[in-house]
C-alpha cells in the first residue's frame, strides 16, 4: 500500500505533518483493508475519495449513488469483506439508502459513508442538511459519526467490522464537513490507528453448537426416508461448497439450491433435484436448510408446497433467525463451519442413500422428465423470438467460455424467471440477481461490482429492458472503467412487455397514452453504449445472436446486446400474476 505521508499537509514550521479527516478517513479504510470503493463525489467528500485512490484504494465513480450503492452490496457479498459506498450528504445519502437496504435484506456486508453537513449549522438549513442517522437507521446494523478527527479511526474500523460480523448487513458512517476539515500529526493519526485496529471486532464468531446438536442432526438425516438438503446465498457467502459438496456426495442426499445458492454446487450435478423442485419439497421428510430463510422464497416452510410433517434441521448464522422460524433443530453458526462438523460426524459412521434408493430415484425420474419437456421447448427456434429461443443460445454461448464460469447478473420478470431455470450454474458466487426484495434496477451496479471483484472474469448480464432502464447510463462507467461486461437486454417494449391492459381499463381521458407497462418499442438500447464508445449490437434471429455472442464475449469489453423479443411472448409479472 502506498504510504500516504507524501499527501499530508505540513505545519508552517515544517517540524511536525498533518493530516486533515479527508486523508485520516482514507488511511484507516486503506489500513482495514478497504480495497475498492463505489460511490458519487462532491461536496464534502470529493477529497475523500481522492486520497482513498492515493493510498491504492480503486475508487469506481458512478453517475448515480443508486446504483454505486448496489454495486457495493454486491461487492460485499462476491468477496466476504463489506462493499464501501461513498455518498455526499442529504440526497447522495438518501439515493444511497437503496444499496444500504439491499444489503440488510439480502445480508450482505456494505458500509454506507456520507459526508453530512458542518455540525455547528445543523438545525439551521444548513446546504444538504438531514439527520442522516436517524435515517439510514431502519437499514444499519451499527452507525457512527466522528464529532472529532481523533474518533475517525476507531469508527472507521467499527463500521467495517460490524457490517462483517454476525449476520452481515450495511453499516453506516457519517462524516461532518467539519471534522474533515480539521487535522492531526501523523504520530497521532499512527497511534490512534493502532487502537482502533486492536479493538476491532471479530467477524463471525463462531455459534454456540455443540457436538450433541451435530449428532441430533445427522440422527435426523440418517434416519429420514426422504432427506433433502437446501442451501442459499447464506452458504454462498460462507464458502461452504467444499462441505457441501462432500456431504452431498458421502450421503447421496438430493439438493435444491435457491436461486442465488445455483452454484455451489453444479446444476448439472446428478443429485440436483433444481428440474423436480415441487416435488422435493412437496415431499421431503427432513429438510436440511444451510443458509437460506424460509421466507416467501422458500413458502414459509409451510404446507401446501412444504409437508406439514417436515422436520426442518436450520443452520444460520443468527440466531433471531432460527428462533423466529422455530424449526426442529437449530444450529446456530457459520455455514461452512456447520458443515465441516456434519460431515465429521457422518464419516464416523458414514451411510448412503444411493442411486436406486426409491427417494432418489423418484427425483432423478422426475427431473429427467421435466429436462427433457424442457429441452424440448428450448430446441425449437423461435423468431420473432420468445424469451426460449435467446435464452438457449445465451446457456450455450456462457458454458462455452469455461472456466472460470461468467459471473451472470439477471433481473426482470419473465427474463429472470426464464433464465434462472434455463441458464446453468457451474461454480459458486456466479449468479446475482434481484434477491430477497425482488429489486429491480440492480443489474448494472451488480455487474460493475462482479467485474471489479474478479478482475479478467467475464461478467454477463441479461436483463429485462425495464430493469435495464433503472440504470442504463451507467453503461458509461463500464466503458469508462474498460470491464469486460456484455449486457443482454430483452426488448420487449415494457415492463412485461406489451399493453395487456383489458378494454374496461382503456378508458377515461388519458386513453390515448401509452400503457402504464409501455416503453417506446423497439428502442436502440444498443446504442446507448455506442455513444461512449462501447460496442452495440441489434439482434432479433438466432445467427445473428450468436455471432454477436461469440464476438463480444472473446473481446472481453463492455457490450450491450439489444435483443428484440415478441412482446406478447411470455406474461405479466412472471412466474408471480398471483401476487399482481
Ligand atoms: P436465499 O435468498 O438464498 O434463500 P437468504 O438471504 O434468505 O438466502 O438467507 C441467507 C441466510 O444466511 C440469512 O438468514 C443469513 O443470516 C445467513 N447467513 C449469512 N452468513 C452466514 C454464514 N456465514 N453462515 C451461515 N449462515 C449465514
Ligand atoms: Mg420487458
Amino acid at each position: 500500500m502506498a504510504d500516504g505521508s507524501h499527501q499530508a499537509l505540513s505545519k508552517p514550521d515544517n517540524s511536525s505533518p498533518l493530516l486533515d479527516g479527508n486523508a485520516m478517513v482514507a488511511k484507516a479504510l486503506a489500513r482495514a483493508g478497504v480495497d475498492r470503493m463505489f460511490g458519487v463525489v462532491g461536496i464534502p467528500v470529493t477529497s475523500v475519495a481522492t486520497r482513498a485512490v492515493a493510498m491504492g484504494v480503486r475508487f469506481i465513480a458512478f453517475h448515480n449513488e443508486q446504483s454505486a450503492g448496489y454495486a457495493a452490496s454486491a461487492y460485499g457479498y462476491l468477496t466476504g469483506r463489506p462493499g464501501v459506498l461513498l455518498t455526499v450528504s442529504g440526497p447522495g445519502c438518501v439515493h444511497g439508502l437503496a444499496g444500504l437496504s439491499n444489503a440488510a435484506v439480502n445480508a450482505w456486508p456494505m458500509v454506507l459513508i456520507s459526508g453530512s453537513c458542518d455540525q455547528k449549522d445543523f438545525g439551521r438549513g444548513d446546504f444538504q442538511e438531514l439527520d442522516q442517522i436517524a435515517t439510514v437507521k431502519p437499514f444499519s446494523k451499527f452507525s457512527a459519526k466522528p464529532t472529532s478527527i481523533k474518533e475517525i479511526p476507531n469508527c472507521v474500523f467499527q463500521v467495517l467490522g460490524h457490517a462483517v460480523s454476525g449476520r452481515p448487513g450495511g453499516c453506516y458512517l457519517d462524516l461532518p464537513s467539519d471534522v474533515l476539515h480539521e487535522t492531526i500529526t501523523e504520530s497521532e493519526a499512527e497511534k490512534l490507528l493502532l487502537e482502533a485496529e486492536s479493538g476491532w471486532p471479530q467477524p463471525n464468531a463462531i455459534g454456540t453448537v455443540g457436538c450433541s446438536e451435530i449428532e441430533a442432526a445427522v440422527s435426523l438425516l440418517r434416519h429420514a426416508e426422504r432427506p433433502l438438503i437446501v442451501f442459499g446465498k447464506g452458504a454462498a457467502f460462507a464458502r461452504a461448497e467444499n462441505g457441501l459438496r462432500k456431504f452431498v456426495e458421502s450421503t447421496g442426499i438430493p439438493f435444491l439450491p435457491t436461486p442465488m445458492g445455483k452454484g455451489l454446487l453444479p446444476d448439472t450435478h446428478e443429485l440436483a433435484a433444481t428440474a423436480a423442485r415441487s416435488l422435493a419439497i412437496g415431499k421431503c421428510d427432513v429438510a436440511l436448510v444451510v443458509g437460506a430463510r424460509l421466507n416467501w422464497l422458500l413458502h414459509f416452510g409451510e404446507p401446501p408446497k412444504w409437508s406439514k410433517d417436515v422436520k426442518f434441521i436450520l443452520v444460520d448464522i443468527s440466531k433471531e433467525e432460527i428462533e423466529m422460524r422455530n424449526p426442529c433443530l437449530g444450529l446456530v453458526g457459520d455455514a461452512a463451519k456447520i458443515m465441516e462438523m456434519i460431515n465429521k460426524e457422518i464419516k464416523n459412521d458414514p451411510f448412503c442413500l444411493g442411486k436406486s434408493h426409491p427417494w432418489v430415484e423418484a427425483i432423478s425420474k422426475k427431473s429427467k422428465e421435466n429436462v427433457s419437456r424442457m429441452e424440448a421447448q428450448l430446441a425449437k427456434d423461435v423468431v420473432p423470438f420468445n424469451f426460449l429461443t435467446p435464452m438457449r443460445i445465451i446457456r450455450d454461448a456462457i458454458l462455452g467460455v469455461g472456466s472460470p464460469a461468467p459471473i451472470l447478473v439477471s433481473e426482470g420478470a419473465n427474463t429472470m424467471d426464464v433464465g434462472r431455470s434455463v441458464l446453468i450454474q457451474t461454480e459458486p458466487r456466479t449468479r446475482l440477481d434481484a434477491g430477497t426484495w425482488g429489486t429491480m434496477g440492480v443489474g448494472l451496479g451488480y455487474c460493475i461490482a462482479a467485474a471489479v471483484a474478479s478482475p479478467g472474469r467475464l461478467v454477463v448480464a441479461v436483463e429485462g429492458d425495464s430493469g435495464f432502464g433503472f440504470s442504463a447510463m451507467e453503461v458509461e462507467t463500464l466503458v469508462r472503467y474498460k470491464l469486460p461486461v456484455v449486457i443482454i437486454v430483452f426488448n420487449n417494449g415494457g415492463v412485461y412487455g406489451g399493453d395487456r391492459r383489458s378494454s374496461e381499463e382503456i378508458t377515461g381521458p388519458y386513453k390515448d397514452d401509452p400503457a402504464p407497462t409501455s416503453f417506446v418499442p423497439d428502442s436502440a438500447y444498443h446504442k446507448l453504449i455506442e455513444a461512449f464508445g462501447g460496442h452495440g449490437y441489434l439482434v432479433g434471429t438466432p445467427s445473428e445472436l450468436q455471432s454477436a455472442l461469440a464476438e463480444s464475449f472473446s473481446a472481453r469489453k463492455p457490450a450491450v446486446i439489444n435483443v428484440i423479443i415478441d412482446p406478447y411472448a411470455g406474461s405479466e409479472s412472471g412466474r408471480m400474476q398471483h401476487k399482481n
